[in-house]
């Protein structure tokens, strides 16, 4: 069974970016894992840290039973995750369970620092989880994988970068089919919605994603869309996996 892994900053942020691929993959037998580097320790008003974690992880584990799938966290904290030797050692021992035959993780310039940290250890755990000689941390009771695993990246939120300019995804995936679907893990994540209302002013946690898949749509020609980029660099195979997967919805 091909095994998909997105590994991601925050609780959501995978339901968000990919939630309707992941459901796609799901539905084409694909084995479907979610790993965040943190289990959103900042994302409440009113609840203290551990609470809203305990929370935001029985949403997280609940979401990813919906597309029959795993949740992982790799326990950093919201806004103190950092590339380093930690984060590492803990994302490659997630790679060294799950053996993914591929991971889809955050574009490396977001509007959000958590998630370019999560771009950044997630390219590095590819690169080193089938290293026989890296032992850190939990990686090292673990096997090494068989090979690097191709690497996706989701586009940016609203499609460009932070400085405005316009970021174009190698290509996308028409979600049109899934949007109900999509809306339903986003719906898992129940104190998101209370949160970002009271942080940010976003009343309409699902149809703002919705309004994103839009605007992803516009430039791929259909109601509702997901970017992704494929990581080109030397050694990471080069196999278009969800291309092929999901071949009659890409754009
Ligand atoms: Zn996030």
């Amino acid at each position: 069974m091909p095994t998909v892994l997105a590994l991601c900053a925050h609780p959501d942020d995978a339901e968000f970016r990919c939630g309707g691929t992941l459901t796609l993959l799901a539905r084409a037998g694909w084995a479907v894992h979610i790993a965040t580097l943190s289990a959103g320790d900042c994302g409440s008003a009113e609840l203290g840290p551990n609470a809203i974690a305990m929370i935001r992880r029985r949403e997280a584990e609940a979401a990813a039973a919906r597309l029959g799938g795993t949740y992982h966290c790799l326990g950093g904290l919201d806004l103190q995750v950092y590339d380093n030797d930690v984060m590492r050692a803990a994302a490659v021992a997630v790679l060294r369970t799950v053996r993914p035959d591929c991971v889809i993780t955050h574009y490396t310039i977001d509007y959000m620092p958590d998630h370019e940290v999560a771009g950044a250890v997630t390219r590095m755990a590819t690169f080193t989880a089938s290293i026989p000689n890296y032992v850190v941390g939990p990686s090292a009771a673990l096997p090494p994988t068989p090979g690097v695993p191709v690497l996706y990246y989701f586009g940016p939120l609203g499609g460009t970068d932070y400085f405005g300019n316009p970021v174009h995804p190698h290509f996308s995936v028409d979600v049109t089919g899934v949007q109900e679907e999509k809306a339903a893990l986003l719906a898992c994540h129940a104190s998101q919605r209370d949160w970002l209302r009271v942080q940010h002013g976003m009343d309409q946690y699902i149809a703002s994603m919705q309004a994103w898949d839009a605007e992803a749509g516009l430039h791929a020609g259909v109601p509702y869309a997901e970017g992704f980029f494929c990581h080109k660099g030397h050694s990471y195979p080069q196999t278009p996996l969800i291309q092929d997967a999901l071949a009659a919805l890409v754009r």
